[in-house]
């Protein structure tokens, strides 16, 4: 099927503005598309806490009802939690998230995750995106609807299991304080828990879940994290965090107020792996920094790359064995607890990290070469002339001298051993985006801006 038949998911499920691109209308038939891939098995069912989710949580309920499904419903849960509790239960087939994770509050969507608690593979959606747009629903009669099971202890079980992999005792020894960032979203939920667990003294902002996000937005970018700043300076707290609506991703700040983004963090656990456990190898996308690289390898831990997107990474993880991944944007994947994004699992893990070197995270991050990334993005008029845009601006790119070309994901230029610029079409928006990536925040911004200028004048030929 091609890119543009591949109507309903994107990198990170089915998302929408409600009302628009989604409507319980469309819940329902999604629930019944759904149902009828997993065949009559168990669901369990969890949603955030966006203003239309539990209107959307209700219809996709009925619509897997309609077609013979089971659903456990576990209520306001981050997706770690619900992925955490589908995969240690052998009895459900599977899972669905209400939720948007980062997109504003207008957004919501679905994720449907498989029995490992992963999220379904592309060849997967797929089959649902046929039942969906066929409506080939496998509806049931009256005598075949089953009544809804409420789950109230699958935060708890998150937590229990979760703390399995933490070395406790190291952390409690430090009495670490910790601004955490709930940002209104549902890991206010999960998160405290663990701290107190940890013996940590917490301060929480932004705790109260509400889907309007009226002090930052849902997503843990350094522009919105200013509050955060300000309260680990203000309280004196020896490390922030912040999580995205979902609670998949965590971002930190250090005891300074500096927030570091997410390949540093990813990068500062792989190392301490890599002392500990003795890892060698970590997974990574291919728009993180260099400094990965750069800081890891002569650890001995080899960096694999991979297209953008956390289930590329979970992918690489599971078939070579790799126990730490991580995104730039703060997803980090540690496999023996659970192969997804675990904004929960990631920061205890930096919790532990601390403890273990006792040093605060600004001395960790010190020998770490400062790297300045610029990431932007170029509207395009048709979303189907993206792959004639690529095929072209990929020639323009090849008929110059440049260091280095890859072609993992879009198009990836070095122009000398450290700096370079990724180019790669967005597959749910009509843009392309641009990173890039420099010793200097100009010449980063030189980078990207010539991008958008090669992108433009492209365009203008293509038209
Ligand atoms: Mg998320």
């Amino acid at each position: 099927m091609s890119e543009e038949a591949k109507k309903l998911f994107g990198t990170n499920g089915f998302r929408g503005v409600v009302g628009r691109e989604l409507t319980p209308e469309i819940a329902i038939k999604f629930g019944m598309a759904v149902g009828t891939y997993f065949k009559e098995g168990r669901i369990a069912v969890g949603m955030d806490g966006r203003t239309s989710s539990d209107m959307l949580r209700s219809a996709l309920v009925a619509g897997l009802q309609r077609v013979g499904i089971k659903v456990y419903d576990l209520g306001l849960v981050p997706t770690p939690v619900l992925q955490k509790y589908v995969r240690e239960h052998g009895y459900l087939s599977g899972g669905v998230i209400v939720t948007a994770s980062h997109n504003p509050p207008e957004y919501n969507g679905f994720k449907v995750v498989g029995e490992n608690g992963v999220e379904l593979a592309d060849e997967e959606e797929r089959k649902i995106e046929t039942i969906f747009m066929n409506e080939s629903f496998n509806y049931t009669e009256w005598f075949g609807f089953k009544e809804t099971t409420v789950i109230s202890d699958a935060i708890s079980f998150y937590a229990r299991e979760l703390l399995k992999h933490i070395d406790l005792d190291l952390i409690k020894r430090n009495k670490i304080r910790i601004v955490a960032d709930f940002g209104h979203g549902v890991s206010s939920l999960s998160v405290p828990d663990l701290l107190i667990k940890a013996d940590c003294e917490i301060i929480s902002i932004n705790s109260d879940i509400n889907g309007r996000f009226p002090n930052r937005p849902p997503e843990p970018t350094p522009e919105n994290l200013r509050n955060l700043s300000k309260a680990v300076r203000a309280y004196d707290a020896d490390l922030g965090v912040a999580y995205d609506g979902d609670g998949d991703r965590a971002i930190f700040c250090d005891e300074k107020g500096m927030i570091w983004w997410g390949d540093v963090s990813g990068t500062i656990i792989a190392r301490y792996l890599a002392e500990k456990e003795g890892i060698n190898k970590t997974v990574t996308g291919i728009n993180s920094s260099l400094i990965v690289e750069k800081v890891l390898n002569p650890r001995g831990v080899k960096v694999i790359r991979t297209k953008v997107g956390s289930r590329n990474i979970t992918k690489v993880m599971i078939e070579r064995g790799v126990i730490w991944g991580f995104e730039e944007n703060g997803g980090g994947i540690y496999g023996p607890h659970q192969y997804v994004r675990d904004g929960g699992i990631t920061t205890m893990l930096m919790l532990q990290v601390i403890s273990y070197y006792k040093m605060p995270l600004s001395k960790l991050c010190e020998n770490i070469p400062r790297m300045f990334q610029v990431k932007t993005k170029v509207h395009i008029e048709d979303f189907k002339k993206r792959s004639i845009i690529m095929n072209k601006l990929v020639r323009l790119y090849e008929g110059e001298s440049f260091y280095k070309i890859e072609k993992l994901d879009g198009i990836k230029v070095w122009i000398n051993k450290i700096n370079w610029v990724l180019i790669r079409p967005s597959g749910t928006e009509p843009i392309i985006r641009i990173f890039s990536e420099a010793e200097t925040e100009f010449k980063a911004k030189k980078l990207a801006e010539d991008a958008k200028k090669r992108i433009n004048e492209v365009m203008s030929e293509s038209k």
